[in-house]
């Protein structure tokens, strides 16, 4: 009898050494665990990959660690929380053997409080070329984790069956060992370990090379790496990604902190990957206003888009969506009227598509162009013509690797033809702003329009919006298209037709700040220009879209939300809160500098919003309070 092989370990930690993850091939298992200041965040959690060529997941031997390698490593964003990201980390490439070769490399980059991981796969003799089947990589939370997930959608189903598309709540502190029915839960995954602190599980650098993946609940804390659901994309194409070999998965990812900080501030989506291609041109971010999402499919005509373009003239903003139907409504020839006219008063024009080829039956036109490389070009060719600023492509058909092809293709022909995209009804994107220096921002979160159509939504924007900047915007750009002022969801704010908005004009405010993306279409109207507070509308014409740092302040997800950004010298504080009791907080006004004064926008207990210049102390607080569905800002 052979006695069983003690198991080999190796380590790797954060340049602070406070984060360290040591992996192992006990029993034949790869597996890694996470531990941050001496506690267990990860479990000994599973490795490997299950291919064509060979089950790579037992059967193992941890044979070989790289040296480490120190990253140290400075690049700029604009389109991101930062614009100067300074990355440190300590790199290794751990090799497993099954029998006497390499079958595959991970290879794992430690920062202080980010992990990210990713399989080399090997050649196996002649073959080039593999299929993985299924990966056993996986997620094991200690005992008493709860989480803070939203549930993968049903694909097919929904609005013209265009399912998934991200478009769920999460639930807040629920309890482990549930998988949605058997649906899983969409990237990113907030987990809290109790006492010790917060986990933020996601993957980045998904291309053309992979499929897009989700995480699936199983027993004793296990969540691993689940692919998409067969019947996305009306059943057509695997859920099975391919790869040439060698090649690479996705990263994966780990952010950890001991509060929530690391997780707001994180810039591990954009640390490991690379830009794709260089951009065509000095792309213009800015804010913008989209009719439809107040005044629907009867808005889209030449003169409202025209009252829109004056619109967003007038609020100093740089751009206006025209949504659905404009091909027929408006027609190519007057859209290229109204982007000359446009033009005269600097502001740019995004136009609508529905990507939809085979995948879904969403009837809004133009319809199947983006799909088709041939007409896609095309289209695009005449959209450079005319000045057309960017693209939203809407309705795409779920995560497969053929979807994630689409994707890289429109961006890669957008950027041909100078073209800014905006992605809707779609996947969340990961690492994109930094891989495709044209993408902007996807929509991937349950948005603005779902307020106009719900009123329920509208009752819980609040919960659902102390959510984002700790979850789903923290990792990519959202575009919620949201901070509308009006009372009522319809075209002139007339009380008593469609949703009542819940929350307070400075919520809205708020939102402009918590929710990032380097390009805004907000849900304001050419009736806010007379019918909102004139220090609202003053604040919405200076609010900008691209920041060059983030802090966290205070929050918790479901419960309250408070941030700053800052844009240039000028920080901005924002907050909100959805609990019933009116939160009371201390900010720490330090980071205005010495500053005699800041500018405040709150609310009373009755939601009545007002600014205010306030005198700031010599400890540099401020006390606040924020009721129930309201807001602050705080700024100069
Ligand atoms: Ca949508």
């Amino acid at each position: 009898m052979i006695a069983p092989a003690k198991a080999i370990e190796k380590q790797i930690s954060s340049p602070d050494g406070k984060l360290v993850v040591t992996l192992s091939d006990n029993g034949g298992k790869a597996t890694y665990s996470v531990r941050y200041n001496g506690e267990e965040f990860l479990k000994p959690s599973p490795l490997g990959l299950n291919t064509n060529i060979g089950d790579f997941t037992g059967e193992l031997t941890l044979s070989g660690a790289s040296p480490v390698e120190e990253i140290n490593e400075s690049y700029e964003m604009r389109t991101i929380k930062k614009s100067s990201i300074d990355y440190r980390a300590n790199k290794a490439v751990f090799s497993f053997t099954q029998g006497d070769r390499v079958v595959f490399d991970v290879t794992f980059q430690v920062s202080d409080n980010d992990i990210a991981f990713r399989y080399t796969l090997h050649p196996r003799r002649a073959t080039l070329s593999a299929i993985v089947k299924e990966e056993a990589t996986g997620f094991v939370f200690p005992d008493g984790t709860t989480t803070f997930l939203c549930p993968q959608m049903r694909p097919m189903e929904g609005f013209a069956r265009t399912t998934p598309s991200y478009e769920t709540t999460y639930t807040a502190d629920d309890s482990m060992g549930k998988n949605a029915g058997g649906l899983g839960y969409t990237f990113p995954c907030l987990f809290r370990n109790g006492d010790k602190g917060w986990v933020l599980i996601s993957e980045t650098g998904v291309n053309s090379l992979y499929c897009a993946s989700r995480l699936l609940g199983g027993a004793e804390g296990l969540y691993k790496i689940g692919f998409p659901q067969p019947t996305e994309n009306n059943g057509n194409g695997s859920v099975e990604p391919a790869l040439a070999l060698p090649g690479q998965t996705p990263w994966r990812t780990i952010t950890v902190g001991e509060t929530l900080k690391p997780i707001v501030e994180t810039t591990i989506p954009f640390d490991v990957v690379e830009p794709l291609y260089e951009a065509s041109k000095d792309y213009t971010y800015g804010r913008g206003s989209w009719s439809w999402i107040i005044k629907g499919d009867g808005s889209i005509s030449y003169d409202e888009t025209k009252r829109y373009i004056d619109f967003s003239a007038a609020m100093g903003w740089e751009s206006v969506l025209i949504d659905a139907f404009w091909d027929t409504q408006i027609g190519r020839d007057k859209i290229a009227e109204l982007a000359e006219y446009a033009a005269g008063k600097d502001v740019g024009l995004f136009l609508w598509y529905n990507t939809n080829g085979y995948w879904n039956d969403a009837p809004q036109t133009p319809r199947g162009i983006m799909s088709n490389i041939i007409e896609r070009r095309r289209e695009m060719k005449w959209m450079q013509s005319v000045g057309i600023r960017g693209i939203k492509v809407d309705f795409f058909g779920g995560d497969k690797q053929v979807t994630m092809q689409l994707y890289e293709e429109i961006m890669a022909d957008a950027n041909d033809f100078g073209l800014m995209t905006i992605f809707h009804g779609c996947t969340l994107p990961r690492g994109w702003e930094r891989m495709y220096p044209n993408f902007v921002s996807s929509e991937a979160v349950l948005a603005s329009e779902m307020l106009n159509f719900s009123q329920g939504v509208c009752d819980a924007e609040a919960y659902n919006a102390t959510m984002h900047p700790f979850i789903r915007n923290t990792v990519a750009s959202m575009d919620f298209g949201g901070s509308t002022l009006n009372e009522y969801y319809n075209a002139n704010n007339t009380p008593g037709r469609g949703s009542v908005r819940r929350t307070s004009d400075v919520f809205a405010l708020s939102t402009a700040v918590l929710f990032q993306s380097s390009a805004q279409h907000f849900a304001m109207a050419p009736n806010n220009l007379t019918d909102a507070p004139e220090w609202a509308l003053d604040f919405m014409r200076r609010v900008p879209s691209t920041w060059d740092d983030v802090r966290f302040i205070d929050g918790y997800p479901g419960r309250y939300a408070i941030l700053a950004r800052r844009h240039g010298d000028t920080w901005y504080i924002a907050g909100i809160n959805a609990q019933k009791e009116t939160l009371e907080v201390t900010l720490d006004l330090s980071i205005f500098g010495d500053a005699g004064e800041v500018v405040l926008y709150s609310d009373t207990k009755d939601l009545e919003g007002s600014r205010q210049s306030v005198k700031v102390n010599k400890k540099q607080e401020l006390k606040v309070s924020i009721p129930c569905n309201g807001g602050i800002v705080v700024t100069r």
